[in-house]
């Protein structure tokens, strides 16, 4: 993949005038500064949100529980590609407490070149966690929520501004992926993490040396699931083109630890639990760019071609198919020859309790007779 960069960056946009939402959101837009224009919402009080900002209340929200059961497998959906991910450490990033969560400011040269029907520009990333307590992702996967999850938000560039985009259908794509404990640090998140102690107050920012943005998603970026949803923060604008990864991407606990312990949001209390509960569906389907069902579901669309036919994790799902047949097939076989087994043995004994059944002659054990006893 090439990793080209083009050099406009969202400072540059901020500098040429674009402001941020009049309500905030850190999926959609430049940080919040504290002050009395900050956005009177919070995560204690997530069940209020649809009384200022009515979307939150509507039928195409976000985070939602991916059942993977009731996926349907698109083979439409072909690899995201990232390009110009890999910044020079001369450019310098805006890392921020917003209040609400870390953001980092990442410039419009880096975009989605593949995965999507038209190009996205990049605004900006950030991360949602639980607590020493418990898990903290917004989207979960069959039910269960995974330690944190990275939202990487981009915008669609044929609108005339970012502004119009948020409130537009498919305006945004944001791609997510679940956070998880692993067994090593990960190098790849170390840039933001080492920095947040920096930021441990709300409204505040220092500058990150440009790295390498891709590494902080899952190498595989070809299995995924697409979903129409929404911000999962207020205005809560339901413009939203999903992407999941499959792939969890691995920290070590002290990498989770250190993200759920630094920084502080309103009142100068711990920033923890950042993360919405999940939405209901309302009917909207699920698409998986692989076979996620245990039956599949196909979305009939004509000429489709193969299934990413070079995607090694896909193969390897196809293989444990494979397996679950052949697994069928020996525990068939078993059986049988188990109940072979039984058969025998039943025979064996019919034989040799009938009354009149006589020892074969090369069995080594013969009863003692009387005289043998007596001696
Ligand atoms: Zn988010």
């Amino acid at each position: 993949m090439s990793c080209t960069r083009l050099g406009l960056s969202l400072l540059l946009l901020a500098a040429l005038g674009w402001t941020e939402d009049e309500h905030g959101s850190e999926h959609a837009s430049h940080p919040k500064k504290k002050g009395p224009d900050h956005g009177h919402w919070s995560y204690a009080d997530k069940a209020q949100w649809q009384l200022e900002y009515p979307y939150c209340g509507g039928q195409m929200q976000s985070p939602i529980n991916i059942d993977t059961n009731s996926t349907i497998f698109s083979p439409e959906l072909q690899p995201v590609v990232l390009a110009g991910c890999n910044l020079d450490p001369s450019e310098q990033l805006s890392l921020m407490n917003n209040g609400h969560t870390v953001v980092l400011q990442l410039p419009g040269s880096l975009t989605i070149a593949g995965g999507y029907p038209q190009e996205h520009r990049a605004m900006q990333l950030h991360l949602h966690w639980g607590s020493p307590a418990g898990p903290g992702s917004e989207h979960t996967v069959d039910g269960r929520r995974y330690d944190g999850e990275i939202h990487m938000v981009y915008y669609n560039p044929s609108y005339e501004s970012i502004k119009e985009a948020m409130r537009q259908p498919g305006g945004l794509a944001v791609l997510a992926a679940f956070l998880q404990v692993g067994p090593e640090d990960n190098v790849h998140y170390q840039p933001l993490l080492e920095q947040l102690d920096e930021i441990q107050e709300e409204g505040k920012e220092t500058a990150v040396a440009g790295f390498n943005i891709e590494g902080l998603l899952p190498t595989n970026l070809g299995r995924y699931y697409r979903y129409s949803g929404s911000l999962t923060t207020p205005p809560c604008y339901q413009t939203v083109n999903w992407t999941v990864f499959n792939q969890t991407v691995l920290l070590s606990k002290e990498q989770i630890s250190l993200l759920e312990t630094t920084l502080q949001g309103d009142d100068d209390k711990d920033l923890q639990n950042n993360f919405r509960l999940t939405q209901s569906l309302h009917g909207r389907k699920v698409l998986a760019s692989f076979q996620a069902a245990l039956s599949p579901r196909r979305v009939p669309l004509p000429g489709a071609g193969c299934p990413p036919c070079g995607d090694s994790e896909n193969q390897l799902g196809l293989s444990l198919q494979t397996a679950d047949v052949l697994a069928g097939l020996f525990g068939v076989l078993f059986a049988v020859t188990a109940l072979a087994f039984l058969i025998y043995i039943h025979k064996q004994r019919s034989q040799n309790t009938r009354p009149d059944s006589h020892p074969k002659p090369n069995v080594i054990y013969t009863a003692a007779t009387t005289d043998e006893n007596a001696v």
